[in-house]
């Protein structure tokens, strides 16, 4: 058998930025002034950051040169016409308004489509999104499969919906009360982990028959491509550009936060097929975004967006991308260190009910395992786990997810292999004294997104 080749990034590098090095003494002056939340960190506080691949991409030689290209006219910007013709050519959808972010479209769309009382069932909730379905009138509804609440469990596509119980809503609900089945490549909370087609077309055969809509956050959509690729059979021979609009063709909508998987520092957008949605949508993004050929946009970042959606789905591109966050997932492996399996595609999600068994979730153990890492070199993290994921919309509960992880969030075209092993070390080196590092107690907790703002203290 042939050996597998190394991942080598498809680039060189021309033009640097210093890093900064802090002391431990410094960083838990700064960790305390930032109220353990690693979100209040300045980042000259960090060395290596880990915190998010939102945003933090970096962009091509020709990415930086679209934005000499920036038409800054209020209405009709050229920019917005090659954006618009990059979005219809690897995506397909037909309809596109523009947004300042992901968020943006799900506020839009979740107006527009859900009634007060509805169901929004979906793959696992993300943050905003589910904010944006409550904030409409709507209940978000989990039909993910049961595998993907299981750190311990390595199937290759814990993104995928259950069938069963997305048909027990609609027998519960009557398909009248869901406005449409939202679906995100990958999945960000429960790991990165992709959905595989064969299950979207299941989806979508059921949407069909109850005449339900399929909204795709596909936020991380040429990466979930790329593990169809790779994993699903039949399809090893077909190009990332391919799946993705395979994927796409699948599904009704769209929100994109094109700050992730389309190489751009700010962006996004809603797409549509069908027209009377469109025009409520255009209609609405000049109230709460901008005029519909910019929505929120300069026209030099429509340019970048429009490049960089090509160079998202190149084969080359999105295989050392992800072949990057691999080798960090599979060292900390090798290592022994508690971490979801499968390795997810856009960062390593530590399982801190492992890693830190004595302190019990009211204890915030991955918000605390988030502060210790950073204590301990600087490599900034995230916490997605009781913080995260706030409080019922009804009952004013904390939600309790199964999940408890740190995320350590690979941005893309960043950092190099040393960098993923000076990471490595940290983490294990934490490990090491695990039984050293203590919870955290609540300090203040803001009404919406509480893990962005909240502050801690150590419990002593
Ligand atoms: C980031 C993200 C969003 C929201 O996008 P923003 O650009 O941050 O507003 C929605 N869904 C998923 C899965 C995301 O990762």
């Amino acid at each position: 058998m042939k050996k597998e080749r190394s991942w080598a990034e498809p680039y060189k590098i021309k033009m640097v930025e210093p890093l900064f090095m802090t002391t431990r003494e410094e960083r838990e002056q700064f960790l305390k002034d930032a109220g353990y939340n690693t979100f209040l960190l300045r980042s000259k506080q960090v060395y290596i950051d880990l915190l998010t691949d939102s945003g933090t991409s970096a962009m091509s030689d020709r990415q930086w040169a679209a934005l000499m290209m920036g038409d800054e006219s209020y209405a009709g910007s050229e920019n917005f016409y090659h954006m618009e013709a990059a979005i219809q050519k690897y995506y397909g959808y037909k309809h596109v308004i523009p947004t300042h972010q992901g968020r943006g479209a799900e506020h839009i769309l979740s107006q527009i489509l859900i009634k007060k009382g509805d169901v929004v069932p979906g793959n696992m909730y993300f943050t905003t999104t589910r904010l944006h379905q409550e904030l409409a009138g709507g209940t978000f509804a989990d039909i993910i499969i049961d595998e993907a609440h299981d750190p311990d469990s390595e199937l290759p596509f814990k993104g995928n919906c259950d069938l069963n119980k997305l048909e027990r809503l609609i027998t519960k609900h009557g398909a009248e009360n869901i406005p449409y089945v939202s679906i995100a490549t990958t999945v960000n909370m429960a790991g990165g982990q992709p959905l595989s087609l064969a299950n979207l077309r299941e989806v979508r055969a059921l949407c069909d028959k109850h005449g339900i809509m399929i909204v795709h956050d596909m936020t991380r959509v040429a990466e979930n491509a790329y593990m169809i690729q790779r994993l699903e059979e039949g399809y090893g021979h077909k190009s990332t550009a391919e799946i993705v609009r395979e994927i796409c063709d699948l599904t009704d909508a769209a929100t994109m936060s094109s700050k992730k998987d389309a190489l751009v520092n700010i962006g996004g957008f809603l797409a549509v097929n069908d027209e009377k949605v469109f025009e409520k949508a255009r209609n609405m993004v000049v109230v709460y975004e901008g005029l519909h050929t910019y929505g929120g946009l300069a026209g030099r970042d429509m340019e970048a967006l429009a490049v960089g959606i090509a160079e998202s789905v190149d084969d080359d591109h999105i295989r050392a991308r992800v072949g990057q966050v691999q080798y960090l997932g599979k060292k900390l492996l090798e290592a022994g260190i508690p971490i979801v399996k499968t390795i997810g595609t856009h960062g390593v999600f530590l399982d801190a009910k492992k890693f830190l068994p004595h302190i019990s979730q009211d204890q915030f153990p991955a918000q605390s395992l988030a502060a210790a890492i950073y204590a301990d070199s600087g490599v900034r993290t995230m916490e997605r786990g009781i913080v995260s994921a706030g409080r019922n919309k009804d009952t004013g509960e904390e939600n309790r997810p199964d999940l408890e992880l740190v995320r350590l969030t690979v941005s893309r075209r960043v950092y190099t292999q040393a960098h993923m092993d000076v990471v490595a070390e940290s983490v294990e080196y934490v490990y090491s004294e695990r039984h050293l590092i203590k919870g955290l107690k609540m300090v203040y907790e803001p009404e919406y997104l509480r893990f962005f703002q909240a502050r801690f203290e150590p419990i002593t």
